[in-house]
């Protein structure tokens, strides 16, 4: 009989290696119809995410690459395979954080974040939204989810600048592409965003190693690798913009590999349209970064935050 262990959603079975030949424990990838010991596992994961380094040049000698890192287990996967592939692909590692702000789950964000980094070997920069008289919390038209989003973006940027990063790398999996891709798809938008965008107007490339693996494949890589991640759901999360995943789970448990080879035709159907890459940029007025308007997106946000909230809620309603 089959003796199966199941570790927070990581299922080992008693079987043989598809690579090593050995007879052991190892882990069922439908997607790849593939079945791998532990030590395959890790090393087959790390191929990947450098094939998809190299194929689309995002990073290589000589780069600085700052990496995204909320502490979840995209994050965290890619934060110890790039520091493994840093050091025989010759770029150097760095990991930044936002501190959110909100409370006590952002509290124990960092302090995973921090155990991460160290683990890891890899120097963190920390950002404390608080400090930029900025927070997580709903604007004008907007909800707290695009105000967070918004931020995020903006300080990517400001930060690669003043590390002096090459790229700047986020952990972006393939569903979270192949989301973006439909919502915008049933909006009769169509675009996919790309692997790489290349630097412009001082912004450093942007990078998304993870474009081509499925997320419970990070999973897998922190579990085998025992590494700690953040588990905690964000206290402003909604199932609502996310019930399109459960469709692409759907189709491949019917089709394995099917969300992979959606996106693969999708992004074949749809080649890049570079208006995606930002607009000529000129000094923000009142921060100096390049900005594509008068004000950059953060300056405006700190200012909303400034005003009194009388002010600020008499401005928000209709
Ligand atoms: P999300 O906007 O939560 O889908 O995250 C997109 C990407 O942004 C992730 O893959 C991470 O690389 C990065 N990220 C998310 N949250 C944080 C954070 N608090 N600090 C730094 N990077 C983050
Ligand atoms: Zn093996």
């Amino acid at each position: 009989m089959t003796e199966t262990t199941c570790e927070h959603g990581v299922e080992m079975t008693d079987g043989r290696c598809r690579i090593c030949g050995d007879r052991t424990e190892i882990l069922r990838l439908t997607e790849f119809n593939l079945k791998l010991c532990k030590h395959c596992f890790l090393r087959f994961y790390e191929r990947r995410v450098r094939r998809a380094l190299e194929k689309h040049a995002m990073a290589g000698e000589g780069d600085r690459v700052a990496l995204a890192v909320s502490g979840g287990k995209d994050s965290t996967a890619l934060l110890f395979a790039l520091k493994r592939l840093g050091t025989v692909m010759d770029f150097e590692l760095r990991a930044l954080h936002f501190h959110l702000n909100m409370g006590e789950y952002s509290r124990l964000n960092l302090e995973v974040v921090e155990a991460q980094a160290e683990l890891a070997g890899v120097p963190l920069e920390v950002v404390r939204l608080d400090d930029l008289g900025l927070r997580v919390q709903r604007v004008k038209g907007w909800n707290a989810c695009a105000v967070c989003g918004a931020i995020k973006r903006s300080l990517m940027n400001r930060e690669a600048r003043r590390m002096e990063a090459t790229a700047v790398a986020t952990a972006h999996t393939l569903e979270d592409v192949l989301l973006f891709t439909f919502k915008n798809l049933l909006s009769r938008k169509y675009y996919v965003p790309q692997p790489v965008l290349p630097p412009t107007g001082g912004l450093p490339r942007k990078v998304k190693p993870l474009v081509y693996t499925p997320e419970r494949l990070n999973l897998a890589y922190c579990r085998l690798r025992e590494v700690p991640v953040f588990e905690d759901k964000c206290p402003e999360w909604t199932p609502r913009g996310h019930a399109l995943k459960g469709v692409f789970e759907h189709m491949e448990e019917v089709m394995p590999s099917g969300k992979l080879q959606l996106l693969l035709s999708l992004m074949q159907a749809f080649p890049p349209q570079w208006e995606e890459v930002e607009s000529p940029r000129l000094p923000c007025a009142r921060c100096g970064e390049p900005s594509a308007q008068g004000l950059c997106a953060l300056c405006q946000l700190a200012e909303w935050f400034s005003r009194r909230p009388r002010e600020r809620d008499g401005g928000e309603r209709g």
